[in-house]
């Protein structure tokens, strides 16, 4: 089969590999969309996961069902479905414990690109097929799917770390697909005031249709400094981080209020440290919680989230901005995720 790979740092391809083999857990997919994301680019272009050889990539798609082990007891060829960028082996100790993205070692549920080919071939394998499917309805096309993979499930988690209340202040660092899902969730979860942190025109937009009440650029001024000034010195009481860089923690511990919670799925690609500001942490004792996740994937979250937008509660479709037809569209959809255009919220391809 054809896939479209990260040859090796720094270079991309197009490559034949062997269909993947079907274990009794496992089914094989032959995707109906897929989407390229900046982790691809973190993995390719700044070697973020280490040297990877013939590779193929992407971690978000959805497709349809070509087989299924002798195990698999609730799909069948020809189902329609989702899949998370996230593939947990559910029978874990660490999916019992709570936390199954760790499942095989830290961040051990990331595997489509990362300890497997991804979902840029012909066919794409997923492990255990009854924990990590869940049908695709209907009224949910393989574009927006493509959503439910990785920005959806990322962007909530956020708000889930952070742990946004109702009537909360919440700020988010980044609105990028997943700061804009984290404006969604924030603004579902019932916010008071949504405050992001952006600059491009498009997502600005988009922000402010998911809830956000108000916009912060980073590049005119400090984001702390104009977050304390939005709330009468106060700070925020949550906050998001979903860009920038490792510095952006020094921005949030300064936004968020003693009591406050700092929920990060930012992928922190460069530095060895993460800086926490003595004074402004309260000298160690201003109960400024910081906490950061991978997405948790499986069954029951795609079908929760799913669900909401199947009912209409979440329009995903704002996020689409650049839409191409055919399997040979994925190089151009790649490389413009790697260049950014700043009209560019996320790229799409049916198949
Ligand atoms: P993106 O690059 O499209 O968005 C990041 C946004 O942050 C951009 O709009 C950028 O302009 C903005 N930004 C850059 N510097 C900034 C600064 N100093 N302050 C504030 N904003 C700044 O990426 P994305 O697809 O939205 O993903 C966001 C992050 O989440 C990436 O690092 C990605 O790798 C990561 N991610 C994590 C998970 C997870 O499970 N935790 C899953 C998917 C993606
Ligand atoms: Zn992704």
């Amino acid at each position: 089969m054809k896939g479209y790979a990260m040859l090796r740092i720094g270079e991309t391809g197009w490559i034949e590999k062997e269909r993947p083999a079907c274990g009794p857990n496992d089914a094989i997919i032959k995707p109906l969309a897929i989407s390229p994301c900046t982790s691809d680019v973190h993995t390719v272009w700044e070697g973020a996961l280490g040297e990877r050889h013939n590779m193929i990539l992407g971690h978000e798609g959805c497709g349809v069902v070509d087989e299924v082990g002798s195990n698999v007891k609730d799909f069948k060829v020809g189902d329609r479905i989702m899949v998370a960028a996230i593939t947990p082996d559910w029978d874990s100790i660490a999916a019992q414990a709570g936390y199954p993205m760790h499942s095989g070692g830290m961040l051990g549920g990331w595997k489509f690109s990362n300890f497997k080919d991804g979902v840029f071939g012909e066919y794409f394998h997923v492990n255990d097929a009854d924990g990590n499917l869940a049908f695709l309805p209907d009224n949910i096309s393989p574009a927006e799917a493509c959503m439910l993979s990785d920005m959806v499930p990322t962007g909530f988690h956020g708000v889930e770390l952070a742990d946004v209340q109702f009537g909360d202040v919440v700020l988010v660092i980044g609105i990028g697909p997943v700061g804009l899902m984290s404006v969604a969730a924030a603004n579902l979860r019932g916010a008071s005031r949504i405050i992001g942190v952006g600059t491009r025109p498009n997502c600005i937009e988009v922000a402010k249709k998911y809830g956000a009440t108000d916009i912060i650029s980073y590049k005119e001024g400090d984001i702390a400094d104009q977050a304390l000034e939005l709330t009468n010195g106060e700070g925020v009481d949550k906050v998001i981080v979903a860009g920038g860089g490792v510095e952006t923690f020094e921005t949030a511990v300064r936004a968020v209020k003693p009591g406050g919670t700092i929920g990060n799925v930012n992928y922190l690609g460069d530095g060895d440290f993460v800086t926490v500001p003595r004074v402004e942490w309260g000298v160690g004792m201003g109960h400024k919680t910081i906490t950061g996740g991978l997405m948790p994937g499986g069954r029951n979250r795609l079908q929760k989230l799913g669900s909401l937008v199947s009912s209409g509660r979440l329009d995903v479709s704002l996020m689409l901005t650049h839409k191409f037809d055919g399997f040979d569209h994925i190089e151009e959809a790649l490389f413009l995720m790697k260049d950014k255009p700043r009209d560019l919220i996320k790229p799409v391809v049916t198949l």
